[in-house]
């Protein structure tokens, strides 16, 4: 979930179809307007935060991903920490293929933290960063051991104090695995999101993260991230969002659409 790459840019044979498919779906709707500034003209902070909005986006998204949830394979609190730290500029895909193996030969926080790191790290290598995840895993394995009784915190504080661990991951854990509501988790997609529909100027992370809280009432904090982070792969992707087929269009005035019908 976390810190995605952006997807290859290399067009594969179903992507060139549905690209096919959203030009005639667009070219039978409406005529493409023109955006940018102008859309942008029309946005204000205080309207773009008015709470009848951000409901509206809010019921929006819920329909649209009834079932988002975080999509790193986990048994456990211990096993979602080590695949979101092996998430970052990396997909989520890749990481589940890499912790099948990895959690078969170090099951435990003691098995990893007896480990020597090249053996971690040729275990996650394909994920990227390989030297510097396996020495932040190696880390907080032994710091569980040595400070936490072998447990994952479920303190935002003490989740800090694990190596490789910021707020984004902390965020993760705690609304995941343990259904804390803390805060919001701001990955590369939510980010974006959160950019393009106004809910934030800032591009700072922690930034974006105090503005969402600010914004989207707490009981919807886990549920917004997941919602947010399906729609960011699915459909308002990085490159050229699908703005014909988002259900948040008419509430959308960022000056990255692609089509507006306002
Ligand atoms: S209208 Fe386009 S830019 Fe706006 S949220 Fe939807 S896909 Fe993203």
């Amino acid at each position: 979930m976390p810190t995605d790459k952006t997807a290859p840019t290399e067009i594969t044979g179903a992507k060139k179809s549905r690209a096919a498919t959203l030009t005639r779906k667009t070219a039978d709707r409406a005529p493409a307007k023109a955006v940018s500034a102008k859309a942008r003209s029309k946005s204000s902070l205080k309207a773009d935060l008015a709470p009848e909005r951000i409901a509206a986006i809010l019921k929006i998204l819920a329909k649209a991903y009834p079932h988002a949830k975080c999509a790193l394979q986990h048994h456990s609190a211990w096993e979602l920490l080590v695949a979101t730290i092996l998430s970052a500029q990396c997909t989520d895909a890749r990481v589940n293929i890499v912790t099948p193996s990895l959690f078969r030969k170090f099951p435990t926080p003691a098995d990893f933290a007896a480990a020597a790191l090249p053996e971690i790290e040729a275990e996650v290598r394909s994920t990227g960063f390989f030297r510097n995840k396996a020495k932040s895993i190696s880390g907080a394995a032994k710091l569980l051991l040595s400070a936490f009784h072998g447990e994952v915190p479920r303190k935002m504080e003490d989740l800090l104090t694990l190596p490789g661990v910021a707020r984004k991951t902390a965020n993760v854990v705690l609304g995941v695995a343990y259904k804390e509501a803390v805060g919001v988790v701001v990955d590369t997609h939510v980010l974006r999101l959160s950019r393009r529909l106004g809910l934030t100027r800032n591009t700072a992370p922690e930034k974006v993260e105090q503005d969402l809280m600010k914004t989207i009432p707490q009981d919807h904090w886990i549920a917004f991230s997941h919602e947010m982070i399906h729609h960011g792969r699915e459909n308002c992707i990085a490159r050229k969002p699908r703005c014909a087929d988002c259900p948040l269009e008419p509430l959308c005035n960022s000056p990255d659409k692609t089509w507006s019908t306002h």
